[in-house]
């Protein structure tokens, strides 16, 4: 049996891919920050149809935090097959100029560096296997840029170059490293956004809505099974043609 780590995966996006992962018979490892009775209710769920997941609780910004809960995770599964680097904020939205250096630091200690701490610490165990998968998840604002949200798209940028660069690195061990880029997602962290906000941004989406968390999961988990073998340093978009 094959073990996932998703990071952030107590709602939205990671919480659809845990429960992907655990439907189709993956031991999953479930990462919280703060949601321990949500991480907690998602293993059970997914325990409930026969899998298995457990929740680990780390702030993947804190490097320490994160070496931990990786050692817990190989100590108790013996294995993580495939990372899944979801854990992400947006912060706010507003012009460049009214971001403090603090609130971009935030906006990267957990996109960017929360990413490369969970990659850091599970790189040496994949490497040792000689094989293994890294998904991250960016967003299409890292490729084209969004106004009001410039450090949230220089994060998601990083999260791409990061991606890319690895994949080579990692290449020769048998290591595949990819991203998701999602659109807009019906998710918590779009829960700011009024109806009329919503329906004014689905005429500039062809498919004509907003994603679903589940949709995304899917992207993720084809990137992380078998049947993408021969694919690396790539971004799959997920925005019903958005972009
Ligand atoms: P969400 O806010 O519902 O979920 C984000 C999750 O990350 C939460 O569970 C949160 O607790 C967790 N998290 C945040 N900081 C953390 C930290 N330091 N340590 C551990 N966990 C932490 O949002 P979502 O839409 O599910 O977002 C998932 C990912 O998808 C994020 O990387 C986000 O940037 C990306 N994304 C989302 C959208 C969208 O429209 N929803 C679009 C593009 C990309």
């Amino acid at each position: 049996m094959k073990t996932v780590l998703i990071t952030g995966a107590s709602r939205g996006i990671g919480r659809e891919t845990a429960r992907l992962f655990g439907e189709k018979g993956w031991r999953v490892a479930v990462n919280y920050n703060k949601s321990k009775a949500k991480a907690e209710s998602l293993c059970e769920e997914i325990r409930s149809y026969g899998g298995t997941a457990e929740a680990f609780c780390a702030d993947v910004s804190d490097e320490a935090q994160t070496e931990k809960m990786i050692d817990e995770i190989l100590a108790r599964f013996g294995t993580i097959d495939v990372l899944v680097n979801n854990a992400g904020i947006a912060l706010k939205q507003g012009l460049f100029t009214d971001f403090s250096a603090e609130d971009a630091r935030m906006i990267f200690d957990t996109n960017v560096f929360g990413m490369m701490n969970c990659s850091r610490n599970v790189i040496p165990h994949m490497v040792h296997r000689k094989s293994g998968k890294i998904v991250n998840v960016s967003s299409i604002w890292g490729i084209c840029g969004a106004s009001c949200e410039v450090i949230y798209s220089s994060a998601k940028a990083a999260v791409i170059g990061f991606s890319k660069a690895l994949a080579k690195e990692l290449a020769p061990s048998g290591i595949c490293v990819n991203c998701v880029a999602p659109g807009m997602i019906d998710t918590d962290m779009n829960g700011h956004l009024s109806n009329e906000d919503v329906d004014d941004l689905c005429t500039e989406i062809p498919l004509g809505r907003i994603g679903k968390a589940e949709e995304v999961a899917e992207s993720i988990f084809f990137l992380a099974a078998e049947s993408s073998s021969y694919i690396t340093g790539q971004i799959i978009t997920v925005d019903g043609g958005w972009m």
